[in-house]
């Protein structure tokens, strides 16, 4: 069994690639050829912010949208410890600091409550991260942010097409910055990404900067980078938006069937609110002796992975930003959290096969 299976869904999508792809071998506008446009449009609609621009990834997008919001060397920004890398190596590249806050223990996502003490005068942006697929408490992060004068950027590398009180991940704040990296909840064959905003001006800002800072041919009108996402790569992800709304319901439907069976065993699957739902970008749980039941996984063939065995405040890279011993939710759940096999194509016999090995590894729970 595959842990994400991209395999199965190019069987399925496999005409309709190759019609996409030889569309624009034959137009032979490789770079910024009509289908970049094409998809922007279509994921303006789909998650109804009014501009989105595709990018090189999912971290140029959130270069792009810290550089539109013209982030300064010793900017601090507010984030959690307990994400990927690249979410705090964007805002060290431009020369600010990462500000790190908890999370919340049943969702992994970042502490709302825990925001407002963390913000300084050096505050220029609060990166909450959809983490798992699940956004976090975006209304309240929103409000903070509104407070203080200081814009949100969503880091939904994880989370295209969640709901969150019936809008979508990537149109709740100032910036939603998604990656279309392969096994994300919508991927291409390489690399992509795009920015999300409903602001005029920072759209025309992230749209310069992703060609150079160009405002018009060979007028630099600021500083940018080569950060634009290949035709043919937008070409792939059009290809793949007629099977996504199935895609999501079948993600949706295996998360519940996963939350349901696992109930019952000794361990700890992770708290959806409410007011949103998760794309499950990650199907994680958290469970105590982890590298065992990891092994004990392996030998019956089912494949699992660890988001994030040491958080962003303990890598050696980011450690002398804040304190290597704050953020004790984020370091308990390195220790313990578990992804298991999904995809919109896990079989229900590979379901079934994932639940009796785990619950073979760790007993069901005592009552
Ligand atoms: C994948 C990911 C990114 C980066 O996306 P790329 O397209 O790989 O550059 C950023 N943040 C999070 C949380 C991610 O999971």
């Amino acid at each position: 069994m595959e842990f994400i299976d991209l395999k199965a869904q190019y069987a399925v999508l496999r005409d309709e690639i190759a019609v996409r792809m030889q569309k624009v071998l034959d137009h032979g506008q490789y770079i910024m050829g009509p289908e970049v446009k094409e998809l922007e449009t279509a994921l303006a609609a789909h998650t109804g912010a009014k501009h989105c621009i595709t990018v090189a990834s999912g971290t140029e997008a959130l270069l792009i949208a810290m550089m539109a919001l013209d982030l300064k060397p010793g900017d601090e920004v507010i984030t959690t410890p307990f994400t990927f890398a690249a979410t705090a190596e964007t805002i060290v590249l431009l020369g600010g600091v990462p500000v790190w806050v908890d999370i919340e223990p049943d969702t992994c996502n970042i502490d709302a409550g825990k925001i407002e003490a963390a913000i300084t005068p050096r505050t220029r942006a609060i990166m909450p991260v959809s983490l798992y697929g699940q956004c976090a408490d975006m209304d309240e992060i929103n409000a903070i942010g509104a407070r203080h004068g200081i814009p949100v950027i969503e880091d939904a590398a994880q989370s295209y097409g969640a709901s969150y009180k019936g809008r979508r991940s990537n149109n709740l704040s100032t910036f939603g910055c998604t990656s279309f990296f392969p096994s994300k909840p919508l991927g291409c064959y390489g690399d992509g990404g795009a920015i999300f905003t409903s602001d005029d001006a920072l759209a025309q800002a992230a749209r310069e900067i992703r060609v150079h800072g160009q405002s018009a041919r060979y007028t630099h009108t600021r500083v940018g980078v080569g950060g634009r996402m290949d035709t043919l790569q937008c070409a792939i992800v059009l290809a793949k938006l007629g099977r996504l709304d199935w895609e999501l319901r079948r993600r949706h439907e295996i998360g519940a069937e996963y939350h349901r069976r696992l109930a019952a065993l000794n361990l700890t699957t992770l708290t959806v609110r409410p007011d949103r739902d998760s794309v499950w970008g990650q199907y994680t749980v958290r469970v105590a002796n982890r590298a065992h039941v990891q092994a004990v996984l392996a030998e019956a063939g089912v494949p699992t992975a660890v988001h994030y065995p040491r958080p962003l405040h303990r890598q050696p890279a980011y450690e002398k930003y804040g304190d290597r011993d704050s953020c004790p939710n984020s370091l308990a759940a390195a220790e313990e959290v578990m992804s298991l096999p999904m995809s919109a194509d896990l079989s229900d016999a590979d379901l079934d096969r994932v639940v009796a090995a785990l619950s073979a590894a760790v007993g069901v729970r005592a009552q």
